[in-house]
């Protein structure tokens, strides 16, 4: 008890002149946080928004896709400051005031990039709403670790969006890499195919009547091709998309999906200069040695390895080095 009045005793006391929301009136448990102020405490200057105001930033992809930026954490910043500086903040809790002195922030962040202490790049959240074709989301929802939010084709009507390509960006299926297209086809069997399309698309009138007529939404949509658009918001920290980017702006992604991977990051630049710069020279423009090329290299003799991809990929690198 004794104890209990000396506690109370080294409380604020609460201003009931000004009703305050961040002021608790719980007076129930005397050394617990439900009687203490919150405190508030200002920025050191005033804030800017990192969006300058704007409800969304937004570039169209193809002929029906977009992506659109929404919202950012730290949306707030100081004047002059981007989200770099939130990675900054991150990092300097983990290493401590010390770090300021040995090192700038440009340096920091891109030390922090070059080695992969990932955490302080978390810390930035980014939200998008994105307008794709089925096929493109089935590759981007692969990457699990962000937030995702999808249109409902049970729930409402799918619009009439298709993706079709242009003649000259039919490709000609890739006689070295089986997963992928690289050089334009031929306009005539380029053209065969985007008949192929339409008459895939003509099967949206039938799916339209049908469910006027009283079939599940849900069931009639499984007559829709891929080529089919549908809409999510995706929020993801900084981190993971730099993640999503390395793996779908690069030149083995399907290019459709990288032309919404370039779109994205055109968009995050802006808000995060330095770690994108960063990104691309320590990881997208970056290229890993393995053991066996490190030896290549230094005896000047060939990979030790019957594996003809392995033996490709070395001449590649190679040639990137003018060796
Ligand atoms: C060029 C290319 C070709 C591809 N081809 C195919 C293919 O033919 N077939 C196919 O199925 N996929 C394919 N993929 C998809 C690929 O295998 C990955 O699923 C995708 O790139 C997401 O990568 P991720 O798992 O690293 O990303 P994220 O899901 O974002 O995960 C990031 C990291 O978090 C960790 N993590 C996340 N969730 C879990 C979990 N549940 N359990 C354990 N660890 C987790 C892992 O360490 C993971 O690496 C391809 C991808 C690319 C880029």
């Amino acid at each position: 008890m004794r104890q209990t009045l000396l506690r109370r005793r080294h409380l604020p006391r609460h201003n009931k002149a000004m009703p305050d929301p961040t002021v608790s009136n719980q007076v129930d448990a005397p050394h617990s946080h439900s009687e203490l102020p919150i405190e508030r405490i200002k920025p050191d200057s005033e804030l800017v928004d990192l969006m300058r105001g704007d409800a969304r930033w937004q570039l169209p992809v193809h002929q029906h896709g977009f992506i659109a930026l929404c919202d950012v954490m730290p949306r707030l910043v100081m004047p002059g400051q981007t989200a770099d500086a939130a990675i900054v903040q991150a990092a300097r809790v983990s290493y401590g005031a010390g770090t300021k002195q040995v090192s700038e922030d440009r340096a920091l962040v891109r030390y922090l990039l070059r080695h992969r202490h990932t955490t302080p790049f978390e810390m930035v959240e980014l939200k998008f709403h994105v307008a794709m074709p089925m096929f493109v989301a089935r590759q981007w929802i692969r990457h699990r670790t962000a937030n995702v939010n999808e249109y409902s084709a049970r729930y409402s009507i799918v619009p009439d969006r298709f993706y079709r390509p242009t003649v000259e960006s039919v490709r000609k299926q890739s006689s070295v890499n089986r997963q992928g297209g690289d050089e334009p086809i031929d306009a005539g069997t380029a053209q065969e195919f985007l008949q192929l399309l339409e008459g895939a698309e003509s099967n949206y009138r039938s799916y339209l009547s049908l469910t006027e007529r009283g079939v599940a939404r849900e069931l009639a949509r499984a007559a829709l091709p891929v080529s089919v658009y549908t809409e999510w918001y995706w929020k993801c920290d900084l981190h993971n998309t730099l993640r999503f980017l390395s793996l779908r702006m690069d030149s083995h992604a399907q290019q459709e999906i990288q032309d919404f991977a370039k779109a994205m990051y055109r968009l995050i630049h802006p808000l995060a200069p330095v770690t994108c710069e960063a990104f691309m020279d320590y990881d997208l423009q970056a290229m890993q040695l393995t053991r066996l090329e490190i030896d290549a290299i230094r005896s000047g003799q060939p990979l030790a390895t019957q594996n003809k991809r392995e033996t490709a990929e070395f001449e590649a690198k190679k040639a990137r080095l003018g060796l």
